[in-house]
């Protein structure tokens, strides 16, 4: 069976969770393409200029340990607002989405621009207030000093970055499926995915 499942939305609002699930539950492989875009920015941040980095991207970049930090979060939304960095990640995530057995991949414009031809679309969404809170608490067991109004900070910079920039901007496909998580637990928003998913197989 190939099936591509595409679930976009913006930071911390319960994607990634929402996409392991769904591929635990398929089967299906999942690819997270944030991971891809917060290779690059740690290369930036290591001095590596933008374009030559996502061009040279290699698996083992991606296993760096620093990759979920909040800096490196901003630095991902600087180099993904460059059309040449976000051309030289295109075929890699096509192919993916083309693998047989099943995909799950999750992002920014999975159903906009990678796979418009997927036959699952969700766009998972939540207040910037209760993404903030749930990114907070995450972060601030890695790191005592993080403070709640840093990190609202944070995720709006980024929402304004990601659904402001030219190029392939954070919007729902026409066709996604909303799941909005404000007042949602986690396994409320997974068997809605799972139901949406069920009923396209
Ligand atoms: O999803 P995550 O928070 O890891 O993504 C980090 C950043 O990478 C996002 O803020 C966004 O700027 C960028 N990104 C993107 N397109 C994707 C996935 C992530 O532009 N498909």
């Amino acid at each position: 069976m190939s099936i591509t499942v595409a679930i976009d939305g913006p930071a911390a609002a319960g994607k990634g969770t929402i996409s392991k699930a769904v591929a635990a539950h398929f089967g299906f492989a999942h690819l997270d393409t944030g991971l891809l875009y917060r290779a690059v920015g740690a290369k930036t941040l290591a001095g590596f200029e933008a374009i030559a980095a996502a061009q040279s991207l290699q698996a083992e970049d991606l296993d760096a340990s620093n990759l979920r930090s909040a800096e490196v979060a901003q630095a991902a939304s600087k180099v993904a607002v460059i059309a040449e960095v976000r051309a030289a990640l295109v075929d890699f995530q096509r192919a993916f989405a083309q693998r047989s057995g099943g995909a799950v991949l999750d992002g920014r414009d999975i159903g906009t621009v990678i796979c418009p031809e997927a036959q699952v679309k969700l766009f998972v969404t939540a207040s910037a207030e209760v993404r903030a809170e749930r990114r907070y608490l995450e972060l601030a067991a890695k790191d005592g000093d993080v403070t709640r109004a840093d990190v609202l900070a944070d995720v709006k910079a980024r929402d304004a970055r990601d659904m402001t920039r030219a190029e392939a901007p954070l919007k729902p496909a026409e066709d996604a499926v909303l799941i909005d998580t404000t007042d949602l637990d986690i396994a409320a928003a997974i068997a809605a995915a799972v139901r949406q998913v069920s009923s396209a197989i």
